[in-house]
């Protein structure tokens, strides 16, 4: 049975950046379990809807609201919408020279955890979290000593997002492109991964992506066309197939 509240809900959200009005009214539930598409054309908003809910500080909200387990999270800074469960991942993630992987994620999940109230984890425990999302991903050990997405390929940076994801037990996470860039053996064993999260159903995800490719891996439960600051369409997995059949146009409210 559904939980009545939506882990996710945006309502009418408007939001512009640089005085420029990008989102005109977007509206989105998203119950635990499901698994939501975005797609559309470059430049429709989609980024800027992931960075608005994520808290980046150059996106200004200008109305509506955004309810995270029933909460206004329009007013915390990402680490605190970070602690509440939601994960972001950038479509281009940043390079962090000088801090590794692993101290990374132990500053991540001690500031978590902190926020609960909870002690920090000793050593051992850190280590086998560690040891188990790993094995997850399919990544390396030595993975851990190398600095955060420097030099790291493609699929390298998309496979420490999720495993950064998994080892945070984010309740919702937001993947923007994840698929950009990888080759398809890349492309599965991420996929693979993000199923693998999934199969509990007790997480929730965004996938952001321009291509019916990873759809065809990642069974999305609703899929949502956004197109000039808008969804203007939601339709299920099938709709991926008919968008690569015609295109978004004849979604446009004004095409002919
Ligand atoms: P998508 O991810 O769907 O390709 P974006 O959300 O990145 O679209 O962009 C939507 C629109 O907002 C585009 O017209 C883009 O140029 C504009 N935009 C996004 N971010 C910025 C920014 N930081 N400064 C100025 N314009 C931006
Ligand atoms: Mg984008």
């Amino acid at each position: 049975m559904k939980n009545n509240i939506p882990l996710l809900e945006v309502k009418n959200l408007h939001a512009q950046v640089d005085e420029v009005e990008i989102l005109k009214g977007v509206n989105l539930s998203i119950f635990k379990g499901e698994i939501h598409a975005i797609m559309g054309t470059n430049g429709s908003g989609k980024s800027t809807l992931s960075k608005i809910i994520a808290g980046h500080p150059s996106y200004q909200l200008i109305e509506g609201e955004i309810l995270f387990k029933g909460k206004d999270i329009c007013l915390l800074d990402p680490e605190s919408r970070s602690h509440l469960g939601l994960f972001l991942a950038f479509q281009y993630p940043v390079e962090l020279t000088g801090v590794n992987n692993e101290a990374f994620l132990k500053a991540a999940v001690t500031a978590q955890r902190q926020s609960k109230d909870l002690p920090p984890l000793n050593s051992l425990e850190f280590t086998s979290l560690l040891l188990e999302k790993l094995k997850l991903v399919k990544l390396d050990k030595n993975f851990l000593a190398r600095n955060v997405n420097e030099g790291f390929s493609g699929g390298e940076k998309k496979r420490n997002e999720i495993f950064q994801f998994a080892v945070l037990d984010s309740e919702l996470a937001i993947l923007d492109e994840t698929d950009s860039g990888l080759d398809i053996d890349a492309l599965k064993s991420i996929s693979n991964a993000i199923n693998e999260l999934m199969a509990k159903k007790a997480k929730s995800i965004i996938l952001i992506t321009h291509y019916k490719r990873l759809l065809e891996y990642i069974k999305p439960d609703f899929i949502h066309v956004m197109h000039n600051g808008k969804i203007i369409k939601t339709g299920d997995a099938s709709l991926a197939n008919t968008l690569e059949e015609k295109g978004y146009d004849w979604l446009k409210p004004n095409f002919k």
